[in-house]
């Protein structure tokens, strides 16, 4: 064995080896407490692997996250030489899956270049599918129809994105429930069927597939070709799956298939799983323990992250939980540390005060050398909770960085991105619309009327928007438009059309970039400001300006160039005289991915900032001192749907106590918990049920509030809620909208409405990646 890996191996402790060294025939499982070092044990194995004989290409390592991945790659090349961890291929679920998809798109009816639909697209689909309904209806007039009622009359765009909603809610359960048109059929259950069959069919003919596609496919992939599960055991010796408790069901059905070899380690930590909303199910463990039986288990439970006092603090908090899959007491030997700080504060402002000076006493209390801003972090339930802390930061010149998706989800990013995709083969109408909306140079209204009008024309023809804009902007369709519309309908198709000559003849996708975005008239770029401001700020960050927009694209282009697109080039053997094309769709791919997963922009110039984040973002990552904010009663645990309705069940409560398990587990040194006694509408508020879970003893109050009030305050509470009952009406109508439950039960509890609502909800809780799955605008 080479000396750095035994010098590695030696500076793990001894469970950490014994697990890094089982036999890799041994089908192995690591269940370990947070800080335990899943990661270095992850590493020590691959290593082990790798001394095994079994080539770094051959080894597939799933993580969660970018970050996690270039972070384990950093570490094994630090051991094992860069040469090495270059070749690795680190992956996550949906990347792995959109390569594997790639590369067999034929055996799946599309080309190679097939496009990802979001929900944006997804939604023109099921638009365009109920169409096709709309156009038979004649013959179901009478009302037999599962969602919402019907006529055979032309309707309105409008008209057509109500019903859509309801229907695109029926595809994303009948997808997550993995049920088939003929069991819709069998069921007797007509139309469903039909709008299932007609939305396959157009993403077929569109050459697209969607996100629930992927991973399905790859499954569908590895059973029913032969070939393709070959090549697979070929090329994947070795299968290793950090943060497991995040996977879903139809994830672990892939893993099953890649690893039936057998050499397949899991690391996770069930009381980590926060992600069941999004399929994520921990029953995972107990299929392996089945699927896997000659398995090995071993448990880590030595903290090495945080003091004895958040550790002890986070375990009583955790033992009230019933459901786990086996109590595991975590231990450290690092020192007791201070006291968690718990502090009343009557309202947000004075939230954000208490922070602001706290932050400026801990940098005051270091010396420069030893002082960063990047060692704090401010945790929350709900992304809106941050923005306080925004203008707070800014205003006290305190530098910070926002985790998480602001960038891709800036509406200026997408129009870029839909500039760029105009040019790739099969552009959905889509992304055409947008880069309407963006380029004409009218007030709101009259581009509404445009593209409304484009729309119509190209319902009415059954042909593309772009098809439609061609004919109507060449004046084949007559006298709509005025001649100033007609002028700049033109320039928009010219533009689109320099945009594809430009990805035709450049070598540089940087130089694309620039060029596309410097086509962006300066009207819509104010206008975009303005909407961000008035919205309060949401979105907005210090890179809103176009120029550092731009620059924080190009320079996701050179980390793709430079990392992912290597691998890919490998693989595929891409020649230069491919242009542009292939590179740039495997940048748009890229972006998904990192959309994806949830990723953490790591840059350097923001590693001395102060990480806001929400809980779920924050997974995985720790800091010197970390304050969990607005601990309330509806915050955490989060039990109200997005239409107020209460859902007091234990298997909901369980996963919010996780959360702040979570939550409590990233802080290395200090912890400080604070709630608020009162919402910005002058609404009482209060703390959240899990506080009094907390020993006392292990608690410094802060101002007025001592234990005793606090536990008066929360029994009072807890008398108010006692008669909340379950809504179980969800399920009923679920049941008789023939609807199996998802596997993940909490996602039905959680999810009663139209797509929209879904993913408004989504985006008050801030699930990201939910909502990234349904990316609204
Ligand atoms: P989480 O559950 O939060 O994802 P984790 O189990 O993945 O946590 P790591 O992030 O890998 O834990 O490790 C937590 C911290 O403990 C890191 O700072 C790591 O460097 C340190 N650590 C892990 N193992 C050891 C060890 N054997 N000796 C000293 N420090 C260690
Ligand atoms: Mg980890």
């Amino acid at each position: 064995m080479p000396e750095e890996y035994s010098k590695y191996l030696e500076s793990l402790n001894e469970r950490q080896r014994e697990a890094a060294c089982t036999d890799i025939s041994t089908p192995l499982m690591i269940v370990a407490g947070p800080g335990s070092g899943k990661t270095s044990t992850m590493v020590g194995r691959v290593l082990m692997l790798l001394n095994e004989g079994i080539s770094p290409l051959n080894i597939l390592a799933m993580t969660f996250t970018t970050a996690a991945a270039s972070e384990m790659r950093k570490r094994i090349g630090a051991i094992a030489g860069k040469e090495t961890a270059k070749e690795l291929p680190i992956s996550t679920f949906h990347s792995f899956c959109l390569q594997l998809c790639r590369s067999h798109a034929e055996k799946l009816g599309r080309t190679s270049e097939f496009l990802i639909y979001g929900q944006w697209q997804q939604r023109n689909a099921i638009i365009e599918a109920t169409r096709l309904l709309e156009n038979e209806t004649s013959r179901h007039k009478n009302g037999e129809l599962l969602i919402g009622e019907t006529s055979n009359s032309l309707r309105t765009p409008k008209q057509f994105k109500d019903k859509a909603k309801k229907w695109q809610k029926f595809v994303t359960q009948a997808k997550a429930s993995g049920r088939t048109s003929a069991e819709f059929r069998e069921m007797g259950n007509e139309i469903g069927a039909e709008v299932l069959e007609n939305y396959s069919n157009i993403l077929k003919s569109c050459n697209a597939l969607d996100y629930h596609d992927l991973i399905s496919c790859s499954v569908k992939l590895l059973t029913d070709f032969p070939e393709v599960f070959r090549e697979s055991q070929d090329s994947w010796k070795a299968v290793v799956v950090d943060e497991f408790q995040d996977t879903s069901a139809m994830q672990y059905k892939l893993l099953k298939i890649l690893a039936s070899h057998h050499k397949i380690t899991i690391i996770g930590d069930d009381d980590q799983s926060i992600f069941s909303f999004n399929g994520a199910d921990i029953s995972g463990f107990i299929s392996f323990r089945n699927d896997f039986p000659n398995y090995k288990e071993i448990r880590l439970n030595k903290n090495y992250r945080s003091t004895r006092c958040i550790v002890e603090a986070a375990s009583s908090l955790i033992k009230n939980n019933a459901k786990r899959c086996q109590s595991k007491k975590v231990l450290t030997d690092n020192s007791s540390g201070s006291k968690i700080v718990m502090k009343e504060c009557h309202n947000e402002d004075a939230q954000c005060a208490f922070v602001v000076d706290k932050i400026l006493e801990i940098s005051s209390n270091h010396s420069a050398e030893n002082f960063s801003y990047g060692n704090i972090a401010i945790l929350y339930r709900r992304r809106i909770s941050g923005k306080a802390f925004q203008m707070a930061f800014r205003d006290r010149k305190i530098p910070f960085n926002i985790h998480g998706v602001a960038f891709y989800r800036k509406k200026v990013v997408k129009t870029i991105i839909a500039m760029l995709q105009t040019a790739l083969p099969g552009c959905d109408d889509g992304s055409y619309c947008r880069v309407f909306k963006a380029l004409l140079p009218f007030e709101k209204d009259m581009k509404k009327r445009v593209v409304d009008h484009i729309n119509k024309i190209s319902t009415i023809r059954k042909c593309s928007f772009l098809s439609a804009a061609c004919d109507i902007f060449s004046a084949k369709v007559s006298g709509t438009f005025k001649r100033s519309e007609i002028t700049h309908g033109k320039k928009v198709l010219m533009t689109i059309e320099i945009i594809s000559n430009l990805v035709n003849r450049e070598k540089s996708i940087s130089a694309i970039i620039t060029s596309v975005a410097k086509m962006i008239p300066e009207k819509y770029l104010l206008e975009q400001r303005a909407t961000v401001d008035v919205d309060g700020g949401t979105l907005l960050n210090e890179d809103y300006d176009i120029r550092s927009v731009l620059q924080y694209l190009l320079d996701d282009v050179s980390e793709f160039l430079s990392t992912k697109f290597i691998e890919i080039r490998g693989d595929k053997e891409i020649a230069e005289d491919k242009g542009c094309t292939f590179a740039l769709k495997a940048f748009i791919d890229y972006l998904f991915e990192r959309e994806k997963e949830n990723f953490r922009a790591r840059r350097k110039d923001n590693e001395n900032s102060v990480t806001l984040t929400t809980i779920h973002q924050a997974k995985g990552l720790e800091w010197d001192f970390v304050f969990i904010v607005k601990a309330n009663e509806s915050e955490i645990p989060l039990l109200h749907d997005f239409k107020g309705v209460v859902k007091d069940t234990a298997p909901i409560v369980e996963e919010e106590r996780r959360l702040l398990y979570v939550a409590m587990t990233r802080a290395r040194q200090r912890l400080y918990i604070l709630y608020v006694m009162m919402d910005s509408n002058w609404q009482m508020l209060q703390p959240s049920r899990f506080l009094k879970e907390i020993p006392h003893h292990l608690l410094e109050f802060q101002g007025e509030i001592n234990m005793q009030e606090l536990q008066i305050k929360l029994e009072d509470h807890q008398k108010e809620t006692a008669d909340c009952s379950t809504d179980l009406l969800i399920e009923k109508q679920q049941s008789e909208a023939g609807l199996v439950p998802v596997r993940n039960d909490l996602l039905n509890n959680h999810f009663s409405g139209s797509s929209d609502e879904l993913a408004e909800f989504a985006e008050a809780n801030n699930y990201s990646d939910f909502l990234r799955r349904f990316s609204v605008e």
